[in-house]
């Protein structure tokens, strides 16, 4: 099978011809339809200081996709050939504490696609039943290979109670976009969205932002009056990953507020830590999706009609990878979707 491999331990990625995955009894082989490019992926095609710590090579990487059910092994229940699907990238235990307790976001041995063990931008991937969703027949199938980052979204987003509550998203990146919508469908009364590039600040504006700030050019409180915002923001969502936004969002929170951490901070981040105690903040770290709930919620949520079309603005055809991959670093870009079929 053709598929996007990292092979040697250095920047740049390769179509290659890979041996299609064996299928356990207990998994499902699916052939792909759709991928989407993630900031990781990203991450392994620069061969950055995380990836040549984190990545064996050579591996197929990727972890956003759908596809089709083309084989299933004997102990497999739920699925069959022919059914369209998505599924979860964290492969975890299944036995520690929190796995058994059924928060298995909190797995503490989980096992990530296309980062440990080989991953979705192929033309077949292998997954064990548990990790497969089903794509229902309302969900268009683009929207569906977005069901991973889509998932940390809602992840953030239901959090918190959402009901008539002001809220900053920092980063306008495709989750930032996507949380933006989720916010709006959840009643949120106002919902601002900073960052300093207008191509994503304008896609957020197309996902109902009530509010864009280019921090370059704005700061945030000036908003306030405009927006009838008394004394800060009641929720923060911060999506950026970037150490000046978190500290943007400590400054403007009201006392009180709750903040979800989804951007992957450097370690070295200072913050204003008597703000946090003084204003007595509530700080969450999120990792990925519910399992499965945060899947089923936006399973539902789609269908009574969260629009993140507009999130999607570019497809390439996999043998174009890596046009799709410069665009993704162009960051002029939402989702770039890479089609198998
Ligand atoms: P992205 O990198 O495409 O988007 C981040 C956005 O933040 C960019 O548009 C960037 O311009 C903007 N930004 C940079 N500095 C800013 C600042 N000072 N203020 C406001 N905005 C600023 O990423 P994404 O795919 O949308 O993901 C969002 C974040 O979540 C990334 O940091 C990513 O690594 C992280 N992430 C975490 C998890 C998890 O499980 N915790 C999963 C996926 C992604
Ligand atoms: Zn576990």
């Amino acid at each position: 099978m053709k598929a996007l491999v990292k092979k040697h331990p250095e920047p740049g990625l390769t179509l290659e011809e890979m041996p299609i995955p064996k299928v356990g009894t207990n998994d499902v082989l699916i052939k792909i339809q759709k991928t989407a490019i993630c900031g990781t992926d990203l991450h392994i095609y620069q061969w950055d200081k995380w990836a040549q710590k984190k990545i064996n090579t050579p591996i197929i990487i990727g972890h956003e996709f759908m596809g089709i059910v083309e084989n299933i092994g004997d102990g497999v229940t739920h699925y069959t050939v022919g059914d369209i699907v998505s599924g979860e990238g964290h492969i975890t235990c299944g036995y520690c504490r929190n796995c058994r307790a059924g928060m298995r976001h909190l797995c503490h041995k989980t096992i990530g696609i296309g980062i440990d063990r080989g991953g979705a931008f192929a033309e077949y991937l292998s997954l064990p039943e548990s990790n497969v969703w089903p794509v229902h027949k309302d969900i268009n199938i683009d929207i569906a290979s977005c069901f991973d980052p889509l998932g940390n979204a809602v992840h953030c987003a239901l959090s918190y109670s959402m009901v008539a509550e002001d809220v900053l998203i920092t980063g306008a990146g495709p989750i930032g976009c996507m949380a933006t919508a989720i916010c709006k469908i959840l009643g949120a009364r106002n919902v601002v969205v900073t960052d300093n590039n207008s191509f994503r600040l304008n896609l957020a504006k197309k996902m109902g932002a009530d509010k864009t700030i280019n921090i370059t050019k704005e700061k945030i409180e000036d908003s306030f009056k405009d927006l009838r915002i008394s004394n800060g923001f009641d929720i923060g969502l911060e999506m950026s990953g970037n150490p000046s936004a978190l500290n943007d969002m400590i400054r403007t929170m009201y006392h009180g507020g709750k903040i979800a951490l989804l951007g992957i901070l450097p370690n070295d981040t200072l913050v204003k830590w008597n703000e946090i105690i003084f204003k007595g903040l509530k700080i969450k770290g999120i990792y990925g999706r519910e399992m499965f709930d945060s899947w089923y919620k936006m399973n539902q949520l789609i269908r009574g009609g969260l629009d993140i079309s507009p999130i999607i603005t570019h497809k390439f055809k996999a043998d174009d990878f890596q046009t799709a991959f410069e665009t993704a670093e162009s960051t002029e870009c939402g989702k770039v979707i890479l089609e198998w079929n």
